[in-house]
């Protein structure tokens, strides 16, 4: 579990997630989170030297300019420009992950975009493609202005939506409101990746096979995803928890001492089962 009130130790956990999930290799990946006008950066070299095995303590806290708080410039992840670009045009992020996913990169390596076809990247990141930025050097601020205009087309053509691109040959960056949110989309996105590939693997040679998604949902469907449902039709018989004959939504004939009686009666019930535990 990730402790988000610990920021230092969220990083640690986040980055030992990602390197036993392969969504990010010991050659690189970096984590930031944004609290108020601090910024909590992972050292460099922590999946070379560390293979993420970090300590809490090599966490290093900026000002938004990279003005070190706590620990060294020199020892700030060699990916922060582009970290800290998005932090200064995005004031609704306040995580960012940077993994080199395996099945994400293989769409990099051909220049791909990558559709979205799984409930992850559907209902989560949303039903734009996946696109990647330019060949850059990594680390460089052409990277960091790339991702940042990158994020900005995907808000152009669905303001407020979940920021995500691939770079070519070389990994991912992904934002969101937190350190969750942010793993969150990296995870989804690669999943989505490696449903593609396994699904041409398998499929593409099949004339049986059939790839189309036959019902496109809607944001607002997906927004039913979380409410609450009655999972039981009205004229459902059931015994309850105090072995009495009920039929579900049958309250028509019941009066006001009815319903105190059957409170009451349940009240008793799961407290007698509380004592008995
Ligand atoms: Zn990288």
């Amino acid at each position: 579990m990730v402790d988000i009130k610990n920021i230092r130790a969220s990083i640690c956990k986040m980055g030992k997630l990602l390197y036993e999930k392969d969504l990010t290799d010991s050659s690189g990946g970096n984590i930031s989170v944004r609290d108020g006008n601090l910024i909590y950066i992972n050292p460099r070299r922590s999946g070379q030297d560390w293979q993420w095995e970090i300590e809490e303590d090599s966490v290093i806290v900026t000002d938004l300019c990279k003005v070190p708080v706590v620990g060294e410039v020199d020892m700030i992840s060699r990916e922060a420009a582009t970290h800290y670009y998005i932090y200064q045009n995005f004031p609704d992020v306040n995580a960012i992950v940077h993994g080199h996913p395996f099945f994400m990169m293989a769409f990099g390596a051909a220049h791909m975009d990558i559709p979205a076809v799984s409930e992850g990247t559907r209902a989560v990141v949303g039903m734009q493609p996946i696109t990647n930025i330019a060949e850059v050097v990594p680390g460089s601020i052409e990277q960091a202005e790339a991702v940042v205009k990158n994020f900005m087309k995907r808000r152009e053509i669905e303001p407020g939506c979940p920021l995500i691109c691939n770079i070519p040959f070389h990994g991912t960056f992904a934002a969101g409101a937190n350190i969750n949110d942010a793993f969150l989309y990296t995870e989804v996105a690669n999943n989505c990746a490696k449903i593609l590939i396994y699904r041409q693997i398998m499929f593409g040679n099949d004339p049986k096979a059939d790839f189309s998604i036959h019902k496109q949902f809607t944001k607002e469907d997906f927004e039913t995803i979380g409410v609450s449902k009655e999972v039981c039709t009205p004229g459902y018989v059931y015994t309850d928890n105090a072995g009495n004959k009920i039929i579900y939504g049958d309250c028509k004939n019941l009066s006001s001492s009815d319903y105190s009686e059957i409170v009451k009666r349940v009240t008793d019930e799961v407290i007698k089962n509380l004592k008995n535990r």
